[in-house]
């Protein structure tokens, strides 16, 4: 079919023609996926959507022209950083997301190096090889050489190794909590104590875990130590169109104080526009993904969030009992928040054909390697449907057996 492109129609056959475009979308909305979108049902959905329309012309490049925007962000980024147990000191910025937040995170690791008059020739980080794709990105930005250290067999950061791995180049630790390969949560005191030992920079990504963990320790729920309670974590991300069930494009860096905010700032007046000064990679930013955050955080509330979180956690525990229970598949951890992985029995591609069967069912599951592996990423809208997705999950199990699928890609580019 020719675009359409062009060709001047009137709103309403333009918008029935988008209509048409999505019919073979995955229904997320209706919890069908498991990866790349999130809801907590309708009502949160319109709320979000509604503040977003009213703000998407706006323009957070200079919020002098926008009080507006500049206020929301600031609530936003406080609420979170409460959430994370900033310090007093505590400071951060919006970004569109966890990979905004994590090449930023590099940048001002070298920024740091830099502004200390200590920086190497070679800066190096130093992460385990479970942490996000993301950081490549900025170590290929910011020219970082990327030391990755193996997962102990628990799939948690292995310390001892990362130690090993650090030299006097090195500029960035970074831990994750949790990591999103098999959902569990690093070792953050003991990475965030090589970081002191080298007075450096050490991030912890919170993009799946910054909203979820602390609703769930709210809840009751025991978990480790990963935020700023922790001494020696100076940053971590937590990106709220995950698990804030916010419109997509808004995440959260924040730092333990001003000085090392500032390390991800941009200021410049080498041309002749005036000085342009930017908090992350974009210009011009859309005001919608920040009404968004602050219309769904200030409708849910903290105890929106705890119920929210309760409930992805309780269906991620009943498909990990279920997933144990089943001798051709295994899980490959306990799942320490709302994400899960699991395999079959060789560790083969035999997993992608379940993949494959429960697509068919309209399912929509992650596919990761190695090793090769369903991901989970459960959320509020799947309370309902556990059962119908156990069931469907057997029935794919039985139907499998023999075939062999396609391994899929976490992001693509064609
Ligand atoms: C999703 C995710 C990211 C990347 O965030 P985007 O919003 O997709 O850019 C980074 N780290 C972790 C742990 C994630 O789950």
């Amino acid at each position: 079919m020719a675009s359409p492109l062009g060709l001047g129609r009137p709103a309403d056959e333009v918008l029935a023609a988008m209509e048409s475009l999505r019919t073979g979308d995955v229904k997320w909305r209706d919890g069908r996926a498991f990866s790349l979108a999130y809801s907590a049902g309708p009502e949160v959905l319109a709320l979000s959507e509604e503040a977003y329309r009213r703000f998407s012309g706006e323009n957070a490049l200079n919020t002098a022209a926008f009080p507006s925007l500049r206020s929301m962000h600031d609530d936003v980024v406080s609420c979170v950083s409460g959430w994370l147990h900033g310090p007093a000191s505590a400071r951060g910025f919006m970004t569109s997301g966890g990979t905004e937040s994590l090449v930023l995170v590099v940048r001002a690791a070298v920024e740091r190096a830099r502004r200390e008059g200590r920086l190497p020739a070679h800066p190096n980080m130093v992460l385990p090889t479970s942490a996000h794709a993301a950081l490549e990105k900025g170590a290929d930005y910011f020219g970082v050489e990327s030391r990755r250290v193996d997962v102990r067999n628990d799939w948690r950061a292995d310390v001892e190794a990362m130690a090993a791995a650090a030299d006097d180049s090195t500029v960035l630790f970074v831990a994750s909590a949790p990591q999103y390969p098999q959902g569990v949560i690093d070792p953050v005191a003991e990475v965030a104590a090589l970081a002191v030992g080298r007075d450096v920079n050490m991030h912890v990504d919170a993009c799946m875990g910054g909203v979820v963990l602390p609703a769930l320790e709210r809840a009751g729920v025991p978990l480790p130590p990963w935020d700023f309670r922790v001494p020696g974590v100076t940053s971590v991300s937590v990106d709220l169109h995950k698990y804030g069930y916010t419109a997509k494009g808004a995440g959260v860096l924040v730092h333990r104080d001003k000085l090392l905010r500032n390390d991800q700032v941009f200021v410049t007046d080498n041309w002749l526009g005036g000085v342009y000064g930017s908090s992350g990679i974009l210009g011009t930013k859309s005001g919608g993904p920040i009404a968004s955050a602050w219309a769904v955080m200030s409708h849910l509330g903290d105890a929106g969030y705890e119920r929210l979180a309760t409930a992805a956690r309780s269906v991620t525990l009943a498909i990990a009992a279920h997933v144990e229970g089943c001798d051709d598949l295994r899980l490959r951890s306990r799942p320490d928040s709302t994400l899960l992985a699991f395999g079959d029995a060789d560790d083969g591609p035999g997993i992608f054909a379940l993949a494959d069967e429960l697509r068919e069912r309209g399912w929509w599951v992650d596919r990761q390697g190695p090793p090769d592996s369903i991901h989970l990423t459960v959320n509020a809208v799947h309370e309902p449907l556990v059962d119908e997705f156990l069931a469907d999950l057997d029935a794919a199990r039985r139907a499998m057996r023999g075939r062999s699928g396609s391994s899929g890609a976490y992001g693509s580019v064609d």
